[in-house]
């Protein structure tokens, strides 16, 4: 039988997370030019039903008894490779997966929310992550490359109707490719859009991997740390989510491994990196280093110094 339940496997955003694929490989109502599974194989946006949910509910049932205490997931989240609201049974499937116990998240590209029945099933969801390239119509063009019967203003208007009513967890992301989505207007236009649909975190990311078409590139340090203050400005509360599972909430008391995981999810001003150098002891000579080694930049923005993670290599 195709294996179509992976993990556990740790995620930033979830824990430790078991994966369920329900769509085939490519079948999506997008074609970003970012996608890391490669070029859109079959691009619709008409639901159908690709796996029979109690097939995937049987597949996740054997991995949750293989799986030992101390690796038990924290989710179960259906994230295929492809869009999985394409799949009619997500609804029953939601239902069945919660009869394990665990938290059902989804992680959709948004683009079928205008349809009620999607909304149903995804009402079922206990944390959703919406992707939000933009709120620009040529740019959502020419990034996601969506089905041609797609229409932005119904998919905005859509989630900020959902997100009224939806009782769960939810969180935005938005991928940054350099030089499409990434000129201050667009960026504050999409910070203004989130504003109002509020999410509990609006992540920011980048290509981490190669993606589908050539001339698709992660935008530079400047331009992420450009994009978290517009996005902290518009009163986001805001994550970097980008390949780097740093552990910003914990300290280790090692001056550079709590550097890297605190800049892995949010820039730092310098007073406040600084701080952490008193507390744990360190002289300038070790962030200089790392700068050198160019683990983390220094970047003036507004009048300000701040410490990025390199993500560029
Ligand atoms: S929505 Fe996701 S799966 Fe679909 S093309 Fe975009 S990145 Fe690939």
């Amino acid at each position: 039988m195709e294996e179509l339940v992976f993990g556990p496997v740790p995620s930033r955003r979830l824990g430790k997370s078991i994966g369920v694929n329900n769509i085939p490989h490519k079948v999506c109502s997008y074609s970003c030019s970012y996608c890391q599974v490669g070029k859109g194989e079959k691009i619709q946006i008409e639901r159908q039903e690709f796996y029979n949910p109690d097939t995937l509910v049987k597949q996740v049932e054997q991995k949750l008894n293989m799986t030992s205490h101390a690796e038990y997931p924290d989710y179960i989240t259906v994230v295929p490779d492809g869009e999985p609201t394409l799949d009619i049974n997500l609804g029953k499937l939601i239902t069945k997966l919660k009869t394990f116990g665990l938290p059902v998240a989804v992680i959709t590209n948004s683009s079928l929310i205008y349809l009620d029945d999607v909304k149903r099933d995804l009402s079922n969801a206990d944390y959703i992550s919406f992707k939000v390239d933009a709120v620009n119509r040529s740019i959502w063009k020419y990034i996601n490359k969506p089905h041609r019967k797609l229409d932005l203003h119904e998919i905005l208007n859509s989630l900020m109707n959902f997100s009224k009513y939806y009782r769960g967890k939810y969180v935005t992301e938005t991928m940054l490719v350099k030089g499409d989505n990434t000129a201050d207007i667009e960026l504050a236009a999409t910070a203004q859009f989130l504003q109002q649909l509020k999410p509990s975190i609006a992540y920011l990311s980048i290509p981490t991997r190669p993606p589908a078409f050539e001339n698709t590139f992660p935008p530079c340090e400047e331009t992420l740390l450009k994009a978290y203050e517009i996005f902290y400005w518009h009163c986001l509360n805001v994550e970097y989510l980008t390949g780097y599972e740093g552990n910003a909430f914990t300290s280790s008391g090692n001056f550079e491994n709590d550097l890297l995981g605190i800049t892995a999810v949010h820039p730092m001003r310098i007073d406040a990196v600084k701080e952490l150098m008193a507390k744990t002891k360190t002289n300038d000579g070790v962030l200089e280093k790392l700068v050198e080694e160019n683990k983390v930049k220094k970047i003036l923005y507004e009048r300000q110094t701040f410490i990025v993670r390199s993500f560029n290599k």
